[in-house]
């Protein structure tokens, strides 16, 4: 691995540029790390190498690719990030200086969990660039972890699988994703690991075969009704996702449908819908397992087709349906569309929105466990998509109940919210509610506000402050009259 590789990466997509700063960057780190070794016993210049090729695969501009060269720089050699902010100027050394600031963790145990997730929130909404380069820092780090002792293993393999791979599958970079979790899996759940290997290394192989059957006949029938395509091929789902959606089917695999999913990419969206007519008049979808996230897409942008049939001979087969843009788009999330010309912090994402929203519940909750709730809960905990009457997308987590639904709306929606709609039939406000359901909820203008029985049942750390600051609220206005009302003579 050299810095030509890099450059090479860089040109393929763009010839013209000047990529100058990458070379200079280069010769920086190679001099400050000189005489260096990694654990593994290989030049400590190679570690930086990798991180800067990873970042040139993502199209991150050069800046960012120079950064992720120098970045452990300032910790680990006779350079300062003085020096590098010199040579380089104030943008690389910024992004140098907020790589080191991730690293740096005070303390221990749950304590250290939060200080780590507290830090990488402050630094995607400063600027998501420092994030892109520790996950870059730590893939390699992962590919080179045999080199370790046990124990820091385990840490690094586990922080990966609690913290990074999370957020990276909140930003829909779902390449990186299934890489830094299969990694961490093999590591941290190594007989998991192997069992899993073995259930599926043979029914994989199988599937595979009896998918290439499919898919030339796919191909042949997307001909023939000329709608042309760019690609159909199998997608063998990774392993940790595979080995979670077990765990909630009582370890049956037969119960997985998706072990392997015929993806098809088209050109544009009527194509989409074009092939899935097709394919639904091929085969017989089974009721219930057609996604629309074209027309409905998931709030992290997340756009597709989805359905599930009985193929040739019974067999169950997830079919994928997308366009290229829609393809790339899940694969790389928010650097998808990113380019190396791009200059200083990235566009701010809509599909940024939820750190900025986090930043601001994590300066309202200063108690540690409190914010680990609130990420447990908001974040991190699987998602479910609903909708309101006029088709609006609404994410929450999973168990949500039609309350939590109405404070996601509106706090005074929630505050009088009085019964509500589950897909047009009348349902209780503690119904759970379902990826796909229509909740309408009706309002009683009169009402005084929330009722603190709602606490046992509501999911979301937004519906539980509204209902506890309401309640206060409600208390110290009867407090008040209490002491201020005239007594009247009986
Ligand atoms: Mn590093």
């Amino acid at each position: 691995m050299s810095v030509a590789q890099i450059i090479r990466e860089i040109e393929s997509v763009d010839p013209h540029l000047d990529t100058s700063v990458v070379d200079r960057a280069y010769a920086f780190a190679e001099r400050a790390h000189q005489g260096q070794k990694r654990s593994s016993g290989e030049p400590y210049i190679t570690h930086p190498t990798a991180t800067a090729l990873t970042l040139a695969k993502m199209r991150v501009d050069l800046n960012t690719i120079a950064a992720g060269l120098l970045h452990d720089v300032p910790d680990d050699t006779p350079y300062s990030l003085k020096d590098i902010e010199t040579e380089f100027g104030p943008d690389i050394a910024n992004l140098v200086r907020g790589v080191g600031k991730l690293g740096k963790l005070k303390f221990r145990g749950v304590e250290r969990y939060v200080e780590n997730l507290r830090k990488m929130f402050i630094a995607m909404a400063r600027d998501m660039r420092v994030v892109l380069i520790k996950f870059a820092d730590r893939l390699h780090n992962l590919k080179t972890l045999d080199a370790l002792p046990e124990e820091k293993r385990e840490r690094v393999a586990r922080e990966t699988l609690e913290i990074y791979a999370p957020i990276a599958h909140r930003l829909q970079m779902g390449d990186l994703h299934a890489k830094l979790e299969d990694i961490s899996f093999q590591y941290l759940y190594p007989t998991e690991y192997q069992w899993l290997q073995n259930l599926v290394s043979h029914r994989r192989t199988e599937k595979e075969r009896y998918l290439e059957k499919v898919q030339k006949r796919v191909e042949r029938e997307l001909t023939r009704n000329q709608i042309p395509y760019l690609s159909v091929h199998g997608r063998a789902k990774h392993l940790y996702s595979l080995y979670r959606k077990l765990l909630s089917r009582d370890r049956d695999i037969t119960k997985i449908y998706d072990l392997v999913a015929l993806r098809i990419i088209v050109k544009n969206v009527q194509d989409c819908y074009a092939c899935l007519g097709l394919l639904h008049n091929l085969y017989r979808p089974l009721k219930g397992r057609i996604k629309d996230y074209i027309a409905q897409q998931k709030p992290n942008g997340y756009q597709s087709l989805h359905t599930t049939v009985f193929c040739d001979d019974g067999e169950i087969v997830e079919l994928q349906i997308r366009t290229e843009a829609m393809h790339q788009e899940a694969e790389f999330g928010i650097t998808a569309h990113w380019n190396y010309e791009e200059r200083g912090t990235m566009p701010t994402d809509k599909r940024l929105r939820w750190v900025r929203d986090l930043l601001k519940f994590q300066r309202a909750i200063p108690d540690n466990r409190q914010f680990l709730d609130t990420l447990r809960l908001d974040i991190f905990q699987n998602r479910i998509f609903v909708f309101t009457p006029k088709g609006d997308v609404i994410e929450l987590p999973e168990e949500s109940t039609p309350i939590d639904f109405a404070y996601h709306i509106h706090t005074e929606i929630g505050n009088k919210c009085n019964w509500a709609k589950v897909n047009d039939e009348i349902a209780p406000l503690e119904t759970k509610l379902h990826s796909g359901d229509v909740i309408e909820i009706f309002m009683d203008r009169n009402r005084k506000g929330p009722s603190v029985d709602w606490l046992k049942f509501v999911k979301t750390t937004t519906a539980k402050q509204k209902i506890k600051a309401h309640t206060k609220q409600r208390l110290f206005e009867r407090l008040k009259n209490l002491v201020t009302r005239p007594t009247v003579a009986a």
